[in-house]
């Protein structure tokens, strides 16, 4: 007989808000430096093994978006470039780009905070990320979006 388990349950949220709390910390720091303020980690195994955030300025790469340089990071460290097994957390909700590399790299699971309804990959292409790919979304959404928001607003 299967019992559901809510403190199970609960226990799992609270994961997702720990390793969404440190790609918000990376996302902070792309707004202190002036970039787009959107940040991920990957994490294997209870184990962040991949971070970066928005670089498009300092690199002058539209390419250098947080996602990318996690996908990066995180085939390194695993010395593979599948990453099966493994969870994206990222801020904002990918692009098409990121959620294109993101069915290369065969990832397991995607978390994001806050929706992009102009540019995320959702409302674009839903058919671009991999079939597999569990997706789950608006863990710490409300900050997320007040920060994209704030660094927007800042640039009128
Ligand atoms: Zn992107």
């Amino acid at each position: 007989m299967r019992i559901y388990n809510f403190e199970e349950e609960a226990e799992s949220v609270n994961v997702d808000e720990i390793y969404m709390k440190e790609a918000f910390k990376l996302a902070q720091k792309a707004y202190e430096e002036d970039e787009v303020p959107i940040g991920a980690v990957i994490v294997s195994q209870g184990k962040i093994i991949g971070k970066g955030y928005n670089l498009t300025e300092r690199l002058n790469d539209v390419t250098a978006h947080a996602e990318m340089q996690a996908f990066t990071a995180a085939a390194n460290f695993l010395g593979g470039k599948y990453l099966k097994d493994c969870t994206l957390y990222v801020t904002v909700e990918p692009c098409v780009m990121c959620a294109g590399a993101s069915y290369w790299t065969q990832i397991s699971r995607i978390v994001y905070g806050a929706k992009d309804e102009k540019r995320g990959y959702a409302s674009v292409n839903p058919k671009i990320m991999h079939p597999k790919t569990l997706i789950t979304s608006g863990i710490m959404e409300a900050e997320c979006s007040e920060l994209m928001k704030r660094f927007f607003k800042s640039k009128r």
